[in-house]
């Protein structure tokens, strides 16, 4: 019998089950766990649809939560010194910083050119210790990631999302200044785009969320979402763009945060903002999708631009305290609306890929 098994992206839209026979020797430095759950990301969706490149059989997947099987001798605590034990739950930071890069050497993880360029979390399922991506039995969390303990009042399906989507909400409004009274505009409501609702709420902002798909609109009412501009009722950018003016006092939206994924949506975001506010690009991450844009459009209104990917990795912890706080608060229940068994991946990306649900889980057996 296998130790455990593996979802590897085998081609375009393809992905394959491999069964991993060896139990991975565990580093002093690093902790073997085994995946409770873990969710389809969007830019698990940009791998699959060959949008971005990553490692012929890399293991997919990196929103989760695990629970710790064994610690190498030198860990004790989790990266923000709470005492860890065999069986806790934890999130890892699933990316690992370089140190070295211009980025780093500024100070700025999240803008680390080596996990940029070669997506080094995932790696090909060959090459020990295996269980490097997240749609797995099993995650090896290596000595050089940050990891933090799941909060006892944080239910684990809640937490599933907080390594990701939350983490990159959370320092994206933060870095574009969300402040109490402001209006948000959300464009696209899945997983990012809710965990912008529910950070804007708690910010004490006034939330406008632009989206298509009834499901989505749905579940961005009961996050709490102020006003819904239904594309299906306003169906030319342009009168998306009087909606949101008409909402806004005429003026446009403080702050705008772009994640529906899809390139046309950042012309549009940029006439959906008053002159001077400020615009978080969080969604597009595939150069080969392209829109036509007039860079005016960013100077005549003075727009500051905050492009993110990833996340300084210490926000892991401050999401986990957002979940703390609100995860009652909020039908975090909801939001992850589909769940289905490990074998089942390639049925869970292509309902993801249909927009048939906002976030799909996968919840291996063990
Ligand atoms: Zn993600
Ligand atoms: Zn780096």
């Amino acid at each position: 019998m296998s130790y455990g098994k593996v979802v590897t992206l085998a081609g375009e839209r393809e992905t394959e089950i491999v069964d991993i026979d060896d139990k991975p020797d565990v580093e002093d430095d690093a902790v073997l766990t085994e995946v409770v759950q873990t969710n389809v990301c969007g830019s698990e969706l940009h791998f699959w649809k060959g949008e971005f490149p990553v490692p012929n059989g890399a293991v997919l997947g990196h929103e989760a939560v695990l629970r710790v099987v064994e610690m190498g001798d030198d860990v004790s605590t989790d990266s923000a010194g709470e005492t860890v034990e065999e069986g806790d739950l934890i999130t890892p930071v699933y990316f690992q910083p370089c140190g070295e890069c211009s980025g780093c050497s500024h100070g700025q993880f999240y803008a680390c050119e080596v996990v940029k360029s070669t997506g080094e979390w995932m790696m090909p399922h060959s090459v020990p210790p295996h269980f490097r991506g997240t749609f797995a039995t099993h995650y090896y969390v290596d000595g050089g990631q940050r990891f933090y303990k799941v909060p006892d009042d944080v239910p684990h399906h809640v937490a599933a999302s907080a390594n990701c989507a939350l983490s990159q909400v959370i320092f994206g409004l933060e870095r574009a200044n969300l402040t109490q009274g402001e209006s948000l505009l959300v464009q696209g409501a899945g997983g990012l785009g809710i965990n912008s609702i529910a950070v804007g709420k708690e910010t004490g902002a006034e939330v406008i969320v632009v989206e298509g798909a009834p499901g989505r609109i749905e579940r961005a009412k009961e996050f709490g979402a102020d006003h819904i501009v239904d594309m299906n009722e306003y169906e030319e950018p342009g009168e998306r763009i009087r909606r949101v003016q008409e909402l806004t006092d005429g003026d446009g939206a403080d702050v705008g945060i772009e994640v529906a994924g899809f390139p046309p949506a950042f012309k549009e975001g940029i006439g959906m903002l008053r002159n001077g506010a400020r615009y978080v690009e969080l969604g597009n991450i595939s150069t080969s999708l392209t829109t036509e844009f007039s860079p005016a459009d960013l100077t005549l209104k003075r727009i500051d631009v905050h492009a993110m990917l990833l996340y300084q990795p210490w926000y892991l912890e401050k999401a986990l305290d957002f979940l703390s706080r609100n995860a009652e608060k909020y039908p975090y229940d909801d939001l992850l609306d589909a769940k289905f068994p490990l074998e089942e991946a390639q049925e869970a990306l292509e309902g993801s890929a249909e927009q048939e649900f906002t976030r799909a889980s996968l919840i291996p057996e063990h």
